[in-house]
């Protein structure tokens, strides 16, 4: 009978400093799963520096290496959601990389998979080599999302490093969103999953490509491509503040009735007015954000093109 085949997906942009250190590593690791049949597919997300020049040559090396080459930079979201297309595995795995996720972990993947776990993820216990701004708006950002969610529970702490069965990607690659929050959707598709807890490394060489802006619109992709939560908040607000405005009004009415009215009120109509407007602007953009991800969906695009693609070959563990 066939082994079965692991597959691990690598998305890299602007890698070539890491690619070599990553490919022997894993290859290590690849030789330790001998009950398997192993495959890395490496997803060059439109990188300008040396990256495919480098899978190319690991490619030609390995034939346990494979490559999908996008047609231009999309975004570590659907270069993953490339590298699930292009992926054969009976599971499949998905990996920095920068080996910020220790590809040994893939070892105790495997066993709860095994033993029947759908999703087995890597719950980061130490963040090393990042600084506390980084770790205390993340930090905020799980919170916030974990209040907002509803019943689709995105764990603390996790990235996209995980081992997902079969089904579990065939589920998750029949969501083609346009705004693929991967958080999200690892959490939406479901089945039993298991964390299986590590410390973060620092980045072994390269840059990382997530500045604080990108961050900050990688949040807001998260709130608002999965929750409807600031619409919500909007008609909360709006309906508490015309509450008040009502009793406000009447208070108005009864006041003038009985007591007249001399002209003043200058800074409590100030104060409505710029409240009003504010709040009133703040939701406009709100409905702009949800309204601009509704506009990217109606296209319906393709999520990414590929300008090549090498299969891995015919391993010599393959028999
Ligand atoms: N990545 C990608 N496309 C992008 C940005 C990043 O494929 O547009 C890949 C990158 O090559 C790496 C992974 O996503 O393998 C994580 O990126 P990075 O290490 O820069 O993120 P950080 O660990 O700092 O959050
Ligand atoms: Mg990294």
């Amino acid at each position: 009978m066939m082994k079965p085949l692991i597959s691990v997906v690598v998305p890299a942009y602007n890698e070539e400093a890491v690619l070599g250190a990553f490919h022997a590593r894993m290859s290590a690791l690849f030789d330790e799963l001998a009950d398997y049949r192993c495959e890395m597919i490496f997803v060059n997300d439109g990188s300008r520096d040396r990256t495919q020049a480098i899978i190319d040559e690991l490619c030609a090396l390995d034939s346990r290496v494979a490559c999908v080459n996008l047609s231009r930079n999309f975004g570590k979201e659907i270069a993953m959601t490339a590298g699930f297309d292009h992926a054969k595995g009976d599971a499949v795995i998905v990996i920095d990389a920068d080996l910020q996720d220790p590809p040994e972990l893939i070892h105790d993947f495997i066993r709860e998979w095994r033993a029947g776990y759908d999703i087995v993820y890597a719950k980061r216990t130490h963040r090393d080599g990042e600084t506390w701004l980084k770790k205390a708006t993340a930090s905020a950002f799980y919170k916030v999302m974990d209040k907002v969610s509803g019943k689709v529970k995105i764990p603390r702490d996790v990235g996209d490093y995980r081992l997902m069965s079969r089904r579990s990607v065939d589920a998750l690659l029949q969501l083609r969103e346009q705004h693929r929050f991967m958080k999200g959707l690892f959490a939406w598709v479901g089945f039993p999953s298991k964390a299986i807890e590590y410390r973060r490394d620092p980045r072994a060489a390269g840059e990382t490509k997530f500045n604080y802006w990108k961050l900050w619109n990688f949040a807001l992709e998260g709130i608002t491509s999965f929750t409807i939560a600031p619409l919500k908040l909007a008609t909360y607000l709006g309906l508490l503040t015309a509450l008040l405005a009502f009793a406000d009004g009447i208070w108005i009415i009864a006041k003038t009735l009985i007591w007249g009215d001399a002209v003043r009120g200058y800074p409590t109509l100030m104060v409505t007015v710029l409240f009003l407007g504010g709040v009133q602007l703040f939701f406009i953009g709100v409905l702009g954000e949800y309204l601009g991800r509704i506009f990217g969906e109606t296209k319906q695009r393709p999520l990414y093109f590929v300008q090549g693609h090498t299969p891995s070959g015919s391993s010599k563990q393959s028999e």
